[in-house]
């Protein structure tokens, strides 16, 4: 049980029903299509939906509570003692009743932010700190003003461990997720360009994730890329820790190497560590679990052993093998420039193939970057890589900029998916290695799918 109507009428007190009667109120949800057996119904309002118009699908459904917008009118049909509690702002009572039920529980809390790598890194933290800590933390993306209530409020009441993914796009948002969550720890995996759209600049993304410090806890510690220049003004922060592959982190992460089902790294502490994920951002996203691992005064051993282990997110740098042995990289389940740039380096990285070949596809919400961005895309592809396949607008001029600088290797442009389908058959061999990335609207999974090998 999370709380009860009791408990919920001390904190929203203008209410109707038995809200008295001490219901049990075992989950949460603003889904009313979804069964959910003695929940708290919160009708969220968006632009295309008001959730106030399925409050009978949600009674249907399992609701045994509700939240409900001042100004509508209360629905006939409901048994008069249905409690009801009245607010002025659905979305809000579902954020207040996450920061107050947050306090009830009062876990450690770790907020995890950045562009890339927040639910990476979420779950390395996630399978350390779960070896000594009964640890609840964000499911999929469920990162917004709206999944970081809902994440909170779906932690059971002996949780001793709360490991939150915070995204944004805007200005404030982090900051009203960090009000809400109160972070104990802080990390920030990198500064990228993502949604730069709305942000305007690097430098104002970077003031976008340190508004995570808003609502830290006092004496909260903050674990930082320490080799991003734009996070250099919160270096001499006690509170913060610093991670990084150059000299002078506090944490200094060196000797990445990539082999073809994991990476091993050393830390400053002289204990090399092997991670079951790929890429030299890995082992520095794994760096910031570690460290706060340590923090935590978890075992080494343990710390060791979980890291071994790492399950990844379908479509996040999976590897599998497709018709004739090809190794095929299924990274499309997003992309941002930074995150292309750092597939490609973990492409280069990675031994024991005889031809590497590209296949990149649009990033969106670019604006008027997308050009720029996407030739910066092309800085990373040097003479490791054989064959660059595009296919997209703006993908396109990444093959142009390849083209124009690295006349060694095969950089094509495709109009149409099948062209660029039938270009990669000559490729599909066991020594070839294939990248499928692009943002998640190109639907390179369905590329991809097509040259795996049927299940
Ligand atoms: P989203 O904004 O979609 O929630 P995210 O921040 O949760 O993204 P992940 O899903 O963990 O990020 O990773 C997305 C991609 O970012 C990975 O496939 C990888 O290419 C890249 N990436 C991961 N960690 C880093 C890092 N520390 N620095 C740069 N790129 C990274
Ligand atoms: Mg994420």
């Amino acid at each position: 049980m999370l709380f009860t109507t009791e408990w919920l009428s001390e904190l929203f007190v203008d209410f109707q029903g038995a809200a008295g009667d001490s219901i049990p109120l075992e989950q949460v949800t603003t889904d009313s299509r979804v069964e959910t057996k003695k929940s708290l119904f919160i009708p969220l309002v968006g632009d295309n939906f008001d959730g106030h118009d399925y409050i009978k699908q949600a009674f249907d459904n399992g609701a045994v509570a509700a939240f409900w917008d001042k100004q509508k009118e209360r629905p006939h049909f409901l048994p008069t003692d249905f409690p009801i509690f009245y607010v002025t702002d659905t979305l809000k009572a579902l954020q207040l009743l996450a920061s107050v039920y947050r306090d009830k529980v009062d876990p450690i809390v770790v907020g995890v932010t950045g562009s890339n790598g927040k639910t990476t890194t979420k779950d390395i933290v996630s399978a350390v700190v779960k070896t000594s800590y009964k640890t609840h933390h964000t499911i999929g993306n469920f990162n917004n003003q709206i999944g970081l209530p809902l994440t909170i409020l779906s932690m059971p009441a002996n949780t001793e461990m709360l490991v939150l993914e915070m995204g944004m796009n805007h200005f404030g948002e982090i900051e009203q997720l960090s009000n809400i969550a109160k972070p104990d720890y802080a990390i920030i995996t990198n500064i990228g360009e993502s949604h730069i759209e709305y942000l305007g600049s690097r430098e104002g993304i970077a003031e976008a994730k340190l508004e995570i410090l808003v609502g830290m806890k006092p004496n909260g510690q903050i674990i930082i890329d320490g080799d991003e220049k734009l996070l250099e003004k919160i270096h001499n922060n006690d509170q913060v820790i610093t991670c990084g592959f150059n000299a002078n982190n506090n944490v200094i992460v060196s000797q990445p190497k990539v082999m073809q089902e994991y990476t091993s790294f050393h830390l400053s502490d002289h204990e090399e560590y092997t991670i079951s994920l790929l890429g030299k951002h890995n082992a520095l996203n794994a760096s910031f679990a570690i460290t706060l691992g340590e923090r935590l005064g978890i075992n080494k051993v343990e710390i060791k052993k979980a890291l071994k282990s790492l399950k990844l997110t379908s479509m996040r740098f999976e590897l599998v093998k497709g018709i004739n042995g090809v190794s095929i990289i299924n990274d499309a389940y997003n992309a941002s420039p930074t995150s292309m740039r750092a597939s490609i380096e973990v492409v280069k990285q990675m031994k024991g193939f005889k031809q590497k070949v590209l296949v990149l596809g649009d990033i969106f919400e670019l604006g008027n970057y997308a050009k720029e961005l996407h030739q910066s895309v092309a800085e990373a592809i040097d003479e490791e890589i054989a064959v660059l396949f595009t296919y997209g607008e703006h993908a396109k001029e990444i093959s142009t900029t390849v083209k124009e600088h690295q006349k060694k290797i095969i950089s094509r442009h495709f109009d149409a998916r099948e062209q660029l389908l039938q270009a990669l058959q000559p490729y599909l061999s066991n020594d070839v290695l294939l990248l499928f990335k692009a943002s998640r609207g190109m639907q390179f999974e369905k590329l991809a799918e097509k040259i795996k090998l049927p299940l």
